[in-house]
């Protein structure tokens, strides 16, 4: 059997001996095996009734909560390993044979009730480089909850609630289990319905009241709270709101806050670095753990990435510029 190619035409996909797989794809595409790394919007697609699925069991609820049917996905296909990428609930990356390891969305830290990235040495590693800049080094996750709290409590000593805001799947998780400990938590709706799921599957979430701001008369409680929502901008209408009726502090988490300029684009008060990513760090490790002949990256600092993978001797390509078959690129490979 021929080693393995890999392509970017409306997603990543992956030909080996007579099979070809779609990892991620945006819309339907041909293919035998069809994988949905995690139930992140960007990375599913609402499948035709022929397309055979590969994906975990959690990933199909998630994504059946959020309006993508994805039919009886298989878990178990020979040749095909599926790996924890740690990035969200149910969250897999896949191993097809010893040629080809693709991360998905991958964390490289454990934190709460998630674990980290789990790897398996492959020929062809296809990474996703969000973070992949020097710059991304974020701290640890018990400093950074250690300030957050600190933030909280001064506020709640001034009678001002705090909003913190994080995507809706995945971040908003971690948010309501780190600061469960503050009284009374409450959940926006959409972040609610997440948390329905996660508590369905063993996560242990503090109950608490909804709020929905789609429903006109709903008041909040006067004095300190902490709510937990979906990334929104501070100028949008619910923050602005927040802001004026009640003086809420806004929050927002997201490893961009690395970056400066990120609080103030986002109109926020404060921004903390937690991300559900590899830091640039945990990204080196990821390829030096899979012990790669050649890297595809995606996402993010995909070209930077790759030079700097050259650099320390691996033979790297950012995905979406290079669409030829592996073959080609084994004989102007510098490792
Ligand atoms: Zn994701």
């Amino acid at each position: 059997m021929g080693g393995a190619s890999v392509t970017a035409n409306g997603g990543i996909q992956v030909e080996l001996g007579q099979k070809r797989y779609a990892l991620d794809p945006h819309s339907h595409v041909r293919a035998d095996y069809t994988f949905v790394s995690h139930a992140h919007i960007d990375h599913m697609h609402s499948p035709s009734k022929s397309e055979r699925i590969i994906a975990s069991p959690v990933t199909c609820e998630l994504a059946r909560a959020r309006g993508y049917e994805l039919g009886d996905p298989m878990e178990a296909v020979e040749g095909v390993e599926l790996l924890d990428s740690g990035h969200i609930l149910g969250s897999r990356a896949i191993r097809i044979e010893d040629e080809v390891y693709y991360t998905g969305d991958a964390s490289g830290r454990a934190r709460a009730f998630l674990g980290k990235c789990r790897t398996r040495q492959a020929r062809i590693l296809v990474m996703e480089t969000t973070y992949g800049s020097p710059e991304y080094v974020f701290p640890s996750t018990a400093k950074l909850v250690k300030d957050v709290n600190a933030l909280i409590a001064s506020a709640f000593d001034r009678g001002t609630p705090v909003v913190l805001m994080g995507y809706p799947l995945g971040k908003a998780q971690l948010l309501s289990y780190f600061f469960s400990s503050w009284e009374p938590i409450i959940y926006h709706e959409s972040v609610a319905a997440m948390n329905k799921i996660h508590v369905e599957h063993g996560v242990q979430l503090k109950p608490g009241p909804t709020y929905d701001p789609s429903k006109k008369h709903e008041r909040l409680p006067r004095g300190p709270w902490v709510m937990v929502s979906p990334m929104s901008s501070g100028r949008s209408r619910l923050m602005a709101h927040l802001k004026k009726e009640y003086g809420a502090v806004l929050v927002a988490f997201s490893g961009w806050a690395l970056g400066s300029g990120y609080r103030y684009t986002m109109g926020a008060d404060y921004s903390f670095p937690l991300s559900d990513h590899c830091d640039y760090q945990e990204l080196v490790k990821l390829v030096q753990a899979v012990s790669p002949e050649v890297v595809y990256t995606v996402h993010g600092f995909a070209a930077e990435f790759a030079q700097d993978l050259r650099r320390m001797g691996f033979s790297a390509r950012p995905l979406a510029a290079y669409q030829s078959s592996l073959s080609d690129y084994a004989e102007t490979r510098t490792r």
